[in-house]
Protein backbone atom coordinates (compact mmCIF):
# COMPACT_ATOMS: atom_id res chain seq x y z
CA UNK A 1 0.00 0.00 0.00
CA UNK A 2 0.98 3.37 -1.03
CA UNK A 3 1.30 5.87 2.33
CA UNK A 4 2.64 9.15 3.04
CA UNK A 5 6.05 8.16 3.95
CA UNK A 6 5.80 6.35 0.20
CA UNK A 7 4.78 2.71 1.30
CA UNK A 8 3.49 1.71 4.54
CA UNK A 9 3.65 -2.32 5.23
CA UNK A 10 1.06 -3.28 7.45
CA UNK A 11 1.45 -2.28 10.69
CA UNK A 12 5.23 -0.77 9.98
CA UNK A 13 5.66 2.60 8.12
CA UNK A 14 8.45 2.60 5.19
CA UNK A 15 11.03 4.06 7.00
CA UNK A 16 10.61 1.85 10.04
CA UNK A 17 11.65 -1.22 7.59
CA UNK A 18 14.24 0.71 6.10
CA UNK A 19 15.93 1.29 9.79
CA UNK A 20 15.42 -2.10 11.16
CA UNK A 21 16.80 -3.58 7.41
CA UNK A 22 19.93 -1.16 8.78
CA UNK A 23 19.99 -2.67 11.64
CA UNK A 24 19.53 -5.87 10.91
CA UNK A 25 22.36 -5.57 8.14
CA UNK A 26 24.88 -4.09 10.43
CA UNK A 27 24.29 -6.96 13.01
CA UNK A 28 24.14 -9.92 10.55
CA UNK A 29 27.15 -8.67 8.85
CA UNK A 30 29.09 -8.42 11.80
CA UNK A 31 27.72 -11.76 12.65
CA UNK A 32 29.33 -13.02 9.09
CA UNK A 33 32.50 -11.38 10.00
CA UNK A 34 33.34 -13.19 12.98
CA UNK A 35 32.24 -16.49 12.46
CA UNK A 36 32.17 -16.95 8.87
CA UNK A 37 35.24 -17.83 6.78
CA UNK A 38 36.03 -15.51 4.42
CA UNK A 39 37.45 -18.29 1.80
CA UNK A 40 33.88 -20.60 2.55
CA UNK A 41 30.77 -21.36 0.67
CA UNK A 42 28.56 -19.35 2.73
CA UNK A 43 30.96 -15.85 1.66
CA UNK A 44 31.16 -17.07 -1.80
CA UNK A 45 27.07 -17.91 -2.16
CA UNK A 46 26.11 -15.10 -0.10
CA UNK A 47 28.12 -12.15 0.34
CA UNK A 48 30.06 -11.96 -2.89
CA UNK A 49 26.84 -13.94 -4.25
CA UNK A 50 23.35 -12.91 -3.46
CA UNK A 51 24.12 -9.77 -1.76
CA UNK A 52 26.51 -8.10 -3.85
CA UNK A 53 23.96 -8.63 -6.90
CA UNK A 54 20.66 -7.55 -5.00
CA UNK A 55 23.13 -4.43 -3.28
CA UNK A 56 24.44 -3.70 -6.83
CA UNK A 57 20.71 -4.03 -9.07
CA UNK A 58 19.40 -1.99 -5.96
CA UNK A 59 21.83 1.16 -6.45
CA UNK A 60 21.75 1.06 -10.17
CA UNK A 61 18.10 1.15 -10.50
CA UNK A 62 18.31 4.55 -8.04
CA UNK A 63 21.04 5.96 -9.95
CA UNK A 64 18.46 5.09 -13.72
CA UNK A 65 15.87 7.31 -12.05
CA UNK A 66 18.47 10.26 -11.17
CA UNK A 67 19.33 12.28 -14.59
CA UNK A 68 15.61 12.13 -15.81
CA UNK A 69 13.99 13.12 -12.18
CA UNK A 70 16.39 16.26 -11.80
CA UNK A 71 15.84 17.33 -15.30
CA UNK A 72 11.84 16.85 -15.14
CA UNK A 73 11.56 17.44 -11.63
CA UNK A 74 13.96 20.91 -12.21
CA UNK A 75 11.72 22.26 -15.38
CA UNK A 76 8.77 21.72 -13.55
CA UNK A 77 9.79 23.88 -10.38
CA UNK A 78 11.27 26.90 -12.25
CA UNK A 79 8.29 27.06 -14.17
CA UNK A 80 6.47 27.34 -11.24
CA UNK A 81 9.45 30.14 -9.84
CA UNK A 82 8.08 32.28 -12.20
CA UNK A 83 10.44 35.07 -12.41
CA UNK A 84 14.47 35.33 -12.91
CA UNK A 85 14.54 37.13 -9.56
CA UNK A 86 12.79 34.49 -7.40
CA UNK A 87 15.41 31.89 -8.66
CA UNK A 88 18.52 34.50 -8.28
CA UNK A 89 17.36 34.49 -4.39
CA UNK A 90 16.60 31.00 -3.93
CA UNK A 91 19.84 30.45 -5.91
CA UNK A 92 21.58 33.11 -3.66
CA UNK A 93 20.56 31.79 -0.68
CA UNK A 94 21.29 28.27 -1.50
CA UNK A 95 24.78 29.17 -1.92
CA UNK A 96 25.39 31.01 0.65
CA UNK A 97 24.04 28.66 3.17
CA UNK A 98 26.07 25.50 1.45
CA UNK A 99 29.23 26.99 1.74
CA UNK A 100 28.68 28.54 5.63
CA UNK A 101 27.49 25.36 6.82
CA UNK A 102 30.57 23.67 5.32
CA UNK A 103 33.59 26.27 6.19
CA UNK A 104 31.63 25.64 9.87
CA UNK A 105 31.71 21.65 9.48
CA UNK A 106 35.52 22.48 8.88
CA UNK A 107 36.21 24.35 11.81
CA UNK A 108 34.21 21.69 14.15
CA UNK A 109 36.07 19.36 12.69
CA UNK A 110 39.42 21.18 13.26
CA UNK A 111 38.36 21.63 16.48
CA UNK A 112 37.55 18.34 17.30
CA UNK A 113 40.85 17.03 16.01
CA UNK A 114 42.76 18.99 18.32
CA UNK A 115 40.82 17.88 21.33
CA UNK A 116 41.11 14.23 20.15
CA UNK A 117 44.95 14.81 18.41
CA UNK A 118 44.17 11.39 16.70
CA UNK A 119 47.67 10.15 14.96
CA UNK A 120 49.53 10.80 17.93
CA UNK A 121 52.16 7.72 18.60
CA UNK A 122 50.42 6.19 15.30
CA UNK A 123 53.74 3.74 14.48
CA UNK A 124 54.41 4.32 10.65
CA UNK A 125 56.05 1.21 9.64
CA UNK A 126 57.21 0.44 6.43
CA UNK A 127 57.02 2.41 3.42
CA UNK A 128 53.34 4.03 2.65
CA UNK A 129 52.24 4.32 -1.31
CA UNK A 130 49.52 6.68 -2.11
CA UNK A 131 48.49 7.14 -5.68
CA UNK A 132 46.43 10.35 -5.91
CA UNK A 133 44.51 10.91 -8.82
CA UNK A 134 44.31 14.75 -9.95
CA UNK A 135 41.48 16.31 -8.54
CA UNK A 136 39.97 18.90 -11.34
CA UNK A 137 41.08 22.45 -10.74
CA UNK A 138 38.66 25.22 -9.28
CA UNK A 139 38.06 26.60 -12.72
CA UNK A 140 38.02 23.61 -14.68
CA UNK A 141 34.72 22.86 -12.34
CA UNK A 142 33.16 26.46 -13.34
CA UNK A 143 33.67 25.93 -16.69
CA UNK A 144 32.28 22.75 -17.11
CA UNK A 145 29.11 23.71 -15.68
CA UNK A 146 27.99 24.67 -18.81
CA UNK A 147 27.38 21.70 -21.12
CA UNK A 148 28.80 21.86 -24.63
CA UNK A 149 26.02 18.85 -25.67
CA UNK A 150 23.25 18.31 -22.93
CA UNK A 151 22.35 14.95 -24.23
CA UNK A 152 26.36 13.90 -23.20
CA UNK A 153 25.63 15.95 -19.71
CA UNK A 154 22.92 13.51 -19.20
CA UNK A 155 24.50 10.34 -20.65
CA UNK A 156 27.27 10.92 -17.98
CA UNK A 157 25.02 12.25 -15.15
CA UNK A 158 27.00 15.79 -15.05
CA UNK A 159 24.67 17.13 -12.50
CA UNK A 160 25.53 20.55 -12.39
CA UNK A 161 25.47 20.41 -16.38
CA UNK A 162 22.41 18.84 -15.88
CA UNK A 163 21.19 21.96 -13.13
CA UNK A 164 22.32 24.47 -15.77
CA UNK A 165 20.45 22.71 -18.80
CA UNK A 166 17.14 21.94 -16.94
CA UNK A 167 16.76 26.20 -15.77
CA UNK A 168 17.24 27.22 -19.36
CA UNK A 169 14.86 24.97 -20.43
CA UNK A 170 12.49 25.97 -17.61
CA UNK A 171 12.81 29.71 -18.51
CA UNK A 172 12.53 28.80 -21.92
CA UNK A 173 9.18 27.36 -21.65
CA UNK A 174 7.73 30.41 -19.33
CA UNK A 175 9.17 33.06 -22.22
CA UNK A 176 7.68 30.92 -25.20
CA UNK A 177 3.71 31.46 -24.13
CA UNK A 178 1.20 29.18 -25.49
CA UNK A 179 3.40 26.93 -27.04
CA UNK A 180 5.44 26.38 -23.96
CA UNK A 181 2.35 25.89 -21.93
CA UNK A 182 2.28 22.42 -24.01
CA UNK A 183 6.11 21.92 -23.39
CA UNK A 184 5.07 22.08 -19.17
CA UNK A 185 2.18 19.77 -19.47
CA UNK A 186 4.09 17.23 -21.03
CA UNK A 187 7.15 17.93 -17.98
CA UNK A 188 4.30 17.97 -15.63
CA UNK A 189 2.86 14.79 -16.40
CA UNK A 190 6.23 13.18 -16.59
CA UNK A 191 7.15 14.10 -13.41
CA UNK A 192 4.03 12.13 -12.13
CA UNK A 193 5.14 9.34 -13.88
CA UNK A 194 8.49 9.77 -13.16
CA UNK A 195 7.63 10.24 -9.14
CA UNK A 196 5.56 6.86 -9.61
CA UNK A 197 8.48 4.93 -10.43
CA UNK A 198 10.86 6.58 -8.09
CA UNK A 199 8.06 5.25 -5.44
CA UNK A 200 8.20 1.62 -7.33
CA UNK A 201 12.13 1.53 -6.67
CA UNK A 202 11.76 2.55 -3.55
CA UNK A 203 9.75 0.24 -2.16
CA UNK A 204 12.33 -2.38 -2.38
CA UNK A 205 14.57 -0.07 -0.54
CA UNK A 206 14.49 -2.87 2.98
CA UNK A 207 16.06 -5.62 0.71
CA UNK A 208 18.56 -3.59 -1.13
CA UNK A 209 19.89 -1.56 1.88
CA UNK A 210 20.12 -5.27 4.43
CA UNK A 211 21.96 -6.21 0.88
CA UNK A 212 24.22 -3.43 0.62
CA UNK A 213 24.62 -3.44 4.71
CA UNK A 214 25.66 -6.78 5.52
CA UNK A 215 28.07 -7.46 2.81
CA UNK A 216 30.04 -4.09 3.70
CA UNK A 217 29.76 -5.44 7.25
CA UNK A 218 31.25 -9.04 6.21
CA UNK A 219 33.45 -7.82 4.10
CA UNK A 220 34.75 -5.48 6.93
CA UNK A 221 35.06 -6.13 10.22
CA UNK A 222 35.52 -3.56 13.15
CA UNK A 223 38.61 -5.13 14.23
CA UNK A 224 39.96 -2.94 11.41
CA UNK A 225 39.34 0.48 13.27
CA UNK A 226 42.89 -0.78 15.53
CA UNK A 227 44.90 2.12 15.46
CA UNK A 228 42.77 4.32 13.84
CA UNK A 229 40.09 4.22 16.16
CA UNK A 230 40.90 7.41 17.58
CA UNK A 231 40.53 8.92 14.14
CA UNK A 232 37.08 7.43 13.32
CA UNK A 233 35.79 8.53 16.98
CA UNK A 234 37.05 12.23 16.18
CA UNK A 235 35.29 12.28 12.36
CA UNK A 236 32.33 10.69 14.15
CA UNK A 237 31.90 13.10 17.34
CA UNK A 238 32.14 15.88 14.65
CA UNK A 239 29.52 14.32 12.03
CA UNK A 240 27.42 14.25 15.14
CA UNK A 241 27.89 17.22 16.58
CA UNK A 242 27.42 19.04 13.36
CA UNK A 243 24.31 17.42 13.14
CA UNK A 244 23.03 18.27 16.40
CA UNK A 245 24.18 21.91 16.59
CA UNK A 246 24.72 23.44 13.20
CA UNK A 247 21.58 22.05 11.31
CA UNK A 248 19.26 22.72 14.54
CA UNK A 249 20.42 25.47 15.21
CA UNK A 250 19.61 26.85 11.25
CA UNK A 251 16.25 25.18 11.28
CA UNK A 252 15.62 27.24 14.39
CA UNK A 253 16.53 30.19 13.49
CA UNK A 254 13.44 29.21 10.88
CA UNK A 255 11.23 28.28 13.08
CA UNK A 256 11.13 25.08 12.39
CA UNK A 257 11.42 21.65 14.87
CA UNK A 258 14.77 20.32 14.15
CA UNK A 259 13.17 16.83 15.84
CA UNK A 260 10.39 16.42 13.09
CA UNK A 261 12.98 17.23 11.00
CA UNK A 262 15.24 14.47 11.59
CA UNK A 263 12.74 12.17 11.90
CA UNK A 264 11.81 12.43 8.51
CA UNK A 265 15.09 12.60 7.69
CA UNK A 266 15.92 8.71 8.56
CA UNK A 267 14.76 7.43 5.45
CA UNK A 268 17.40 9.20 2.73
CA UNK A 269 19.92 9.00 5.84
CA UNK A 270 19.56 5.14 5.67
CA UNK A 271 19.79 5.17 2.04
CA UNK A 272 22.89 7.49 1.96
CA UNK A 273 24.16 5.49 4.57
CA UNK A 274 23.91 1.85 2.48
CA UNK A 275 24.79 3.22 -0.79
CA UNK A 276 27.77 5.84 0.23
CA UNK A 277 26.27 8.22 -2.61
CA UNK A 278 24.52 11.53 -1.99
CA UNK A 279 23.62 11.28 -6.02
CA UNK A 280 21.69 7.93 -5.85
CA UNK A 281 19.96 8.90 -2.81
CA UNK A 282 18.34 12.28 -4.40
CA UNK A 283 15.40 10.32 -5.29
CA UNK A 284 14.31 9.55 -1.92
CA UNK A 285 16.16 12.90 -0.60
CA UNK A 286 13.56 14.99 -3.25
CA UNK A 287 10.66 12.44 -2.19
CA UNK A 288 11.10 13.22 1.34
CA UNK A 289 11.38 16.52 1.48
CA UNK A 290 8.38 17.27 -0.93
CA UNK A 291 6.06 14.64 0.50
CA UNK A 292 7.12 14.57 4.44
CA UNK A 293 8.23 18.01 5.03
CA UNK A 294 6.27 19.78 3.11
CA UNK A 295 8.74 21.58 0.29
CA UNK A 296 7.58 23.03 -2.49
CA UNK A 297 8.80 20.96 -5.80
CA UNK A 298 10.21 25.07 -7.14
CA UNK A 299 12.89 25.04 -4.06
CA UNK A 300 13.57 21.63 -3.65
CA UNK A 301 14.19 20.39 -6.99
CA UNK A 302 16.90 22.87 -7.26
CA UNK A 303 18.51 22.61 -3.98
CA UNK A 304 18.72 19.09 -3.74
CA UNK A 305 21.02 17.97 -7.00
CA UNK A 306 22.54 21.28 -6.09
CA UNK A 307 23.22 19.96 -2.43
CA UNK A 308 24.08 16.39 -3.45
CA UNK A 309 26.59 17.70 -5.97
CA UNK A 310 28.08 20.67 -4.25
CA UNK A 311 27.28 21.13 -0.50
CA UNK A 312 29.51 18.12 1.29
CA UNK A 313 29.41 18.75 4.98
CA UNK A 314 30.26 15.60 6.25
CA UNK A 315 32.61 15.05 3.34
CA UNK A 316 34.58 18.34 4.63
CA UNK A 317 34.73 17.23 8.41
CA UNK A 318 36.24 13.68 7.59
CA UNK A 319 38.81 16.40 5.56
CA UNK A 320 39.44 18.37 8.47
CA UNK A 321 40.11 15.42 11.11
CA UNK A 322 42.36 13.99 8.08
CA UNK A 323 44.40 17.23 7.75
CA UNK A 324 45.40 16.59 11.35
CA UNK A 325 45.37 13.32 11.88
CA UNK A 326 48.18 13.06 8.78
CA UNK A 327 50.03 16.10 10.66
CA UNK A 328 50.11 13.93 13.64
CA UNK A 329 51.75 11.27 12.33
CA UNK A 330 53.87 12.77 10.38
CA UNK A 331 54.90 15.52 13.10
CA UNK A 332 53.90 18.35 11.09
CA UNK A 333 52.82 21.25 12.87
CA UNK A 334 49.94 23.08 11.61
CA UNK A 335 49.80 26.92 12.21
CA UNK A 336 47.19 29.02 12.62
CA UNK A 337 47.32 30.10 8.65
CA UNK A 338 47.42 26.60 7.82
CA UNK A 339 44.09 25.74 9.43
CA UNK A 340 42.65 28.66 7.22
CA UNK A 341 43.74 27.25 4.08
CA UNK A 342 42.30 24.03 5.38
CA UNK A 343 39.33 25.88 5.64
CA UNK A 344 39.24 27.11 2.42
CA UNK A 345 40.77 24.46 0.46
CA UNK A 346 38.42 21.67 2.11
CA UNK A 347 35.03 24.05 1.50
CA UNK A 348 36.40 24.44 -2.18
CA UNK A 349 37.21 20.51 -2.02
CA UNK A 350 33.93 19.11 -0.88
CA UNK A 351 32.18 21.42 -3.75
CA UNK A 352 34.44 19.50 -6.21
CA UNK A 353 34.00 16.24 -5.02
CA UNK A 354 31.92 13.75 -7.06
CA UNK A 355 28.81 12.27 -4.99
CA UNK A 356 29.59 9.06 -5.13
CA UNK A 357 31.24 6.63 -2.47
CA UNK A 358 35.43 7.45 -1.48
CA UNK A 359 35.19 10.54 -3.67
CA UNK A 360 36.21 12.75 -0.44
CA UNK A 361 39.77 10.72 -0.39
CA UNK A 362 40.53 11.89 -3.96
CA UNK A 363 39.83 15.50 -2.84
CA UNK A 364 41.43 15.24 0.50
CA UNK A 365 44.95 14.89 -1.90
CA UNK A 366 44.25 18.61 -2.52
CA UNK A 367 43.63 19.55 0.46
CA UNK A 368 46.99 17.88 2.22
CA UNK A 369 49.03 19.15 -1.09
CA UNK A 370 48.18 22.64 -0.02
CA UNK A 371 49.35 22.81 3.57
CA UNK A 372 52.17 20.86 2.28
CA UNK A 373 52.12 17.50 4.25
CA UNK A 374 52.04 14.03 2.07
CA UNK A 375 50.17 13.00 0.15
CA UNK A 376 50.69 9.21 0.96
CA UNK A 377 48.95 10.24 4.49
CA UNK A 378 46.32 8.68 2.78
CA UNK A 379 47.18 5.09 2.52
CA UNK A 380 46.63 5.42 6.42
CA UNK A 381 43.10 5.97 6.53
CA UNK A 382 41.96 4.52 3.79
CA UNK A 383 41.05 0.54 5.54
CA UNK A 384 38.40 2.33 7.15
CA UNK A 385 37.13 4.93 4.56
CA UNK A 386 34.35 2.85 3.37
CA UNK A 387 32.84 2.94 7.10
CA UNK A 388 33.18 6.66 7.48
CA UNK A 389 31.96 7.39 4.05
CA UNK A 390 28.64 5.62 5.10
CA UNK A 391 28.47 8.18 8.21
CA UNK A 392 29.62 11.39 6.00
CA UNK A 393 27.29 10.71 3.10
CA UNK A 394 24.27 10.55 5.53
CA UNK A 395 25.55 13.97 7.02
CA UNK A 396 25.83 15.12 3.40
CA UNK A 397 22.45 14.57 2.98
CA UNK A 398 20.79 16.07 6.28
CA UNK A 399 22.71 19.25 4.97
CA UNK A 400 20.86 19.30 1.73
CA UNK A 401 17.77 18.85 3.86
CA UNK A 402 18.17 21.71 6.55
CA UNK A 403 19.16 23.98 4.22
CA UNK A 404 16.54 23.58 1.82
CA UNK A 405 13.94 23.40 4.97
CA UNK A 406 15.43 27.04 5.40
CA UNK A 407 15.41 28.44 2.14
CA UNK A 408 11.72 26.94 1.54
CA UNK A 409 10.32 28.16 4.56
CA UNK A 410 11.99 31.69 4.20
CA UNK A 411 10.47 31.95 1.02
CA UNK A 412 6.81 30.74 2.23
CA UNK A 413 7.47 27.56 0.02
CA UNK A 414 7.27 25.10 2.86
CA UNK A 415 4.32 24.21 4.46
CA UNK A 416 4.15 23.84 7.85
CA UNK A 417 1.56 21.45 9.07
CA UNK A 418 3.19 18.96 6.61
CA UNK A 419 6.45 19.68 8.29
CA UNK A 420 4.97 19.88 11.81
CA UNK A 421 2.19 16.61 11.38
CA UNK A 422 4.27 13.15 11.51
CA UNK A 423 1.31 11.66 9.70
CA UNK A 424 0.44 14.28 7.64
CA UNK A 425 0.65 13.57 3.64
CA UNK A 426 0.60 15.95 0.71
CA UNK A 427 -1.54 15.45 -2.36
CA UNK A 428 1.62 13.70 -3.79
CA UNK A 429 1.85 11.37 -6.89
CA UNK A 430 2.64 8.83 -3.82
CA UNK A 431 -0.40 8.75 -2.34
CA UNK A 432 -2.76 6.74 -5.33
CA UNK A 433 -6.04 7.19 -3.42
CA UNK A 434 -7.33 9.25 -0.18
CA UNK A 435 -7.31 6.26 1.33
CA UNK A 436 -4.25 5.07 0.98
CA UNK A 437 -2.94 7.88 1.87
CA UNK A 438 -4.36 7.91 5.75
CA UNK A 439 -1.40 6.15 7.63
N1 LIG B 1 30.32 9.47 -0.68
C1 LIG B 1 30.17 10.89 -0.48
C2 LIG B 1 28.87 11.35 -1.09
O1 LIG B 1 28.41 10.77 -2.05
C3 LIG B 1 31.32 11.66 -1.04
C4 LIG B 1 32.57 11.33 -0.24
O2 LIG B 1 32.77 11.96 0.80
O3 LIG B 1 33.32 10.44 -0.62
O4 LIG B 1 28.30 12.31 -0.62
Amino acid sequence: MLGQEGIVFGPMSFTQRVVIAMGAGIVFGVLLNLLGDPDGMVNAFLVDGVFYIVGQIFIAALKMMVVPLVLVSLVCGVTSLGDLRALGRVGGKTLLLYLMTTAIAIMLALGIANLFSPGEGFELSGEVVFEAAEPPSFSEVLIGMVPDNPVAAMADAQMLQIIVFALLLGFSITLAGKRGRHVLNFFNDLNEVIMKMVFLVIRTAPVGVFALISRTFANQGIDILGPLAGYFLAVTAALLLHLALTYTALLKVAGLRPIAFLLKMRAPMSFAFSTSSSSATIPVTLNTLKARLGVDNSVAAFTVPLGATINMDGTAIMQGVATVFVANVYGFDLVFADYLTVILTATLASIGTAAVPSAGLIMLAMVLGQVGLPVEGIALIIGIDRLLDMLRTSVNIAGDGAVTCFVAKTEGALDLEVFNDPSAVLNSPQAESPSEAQR
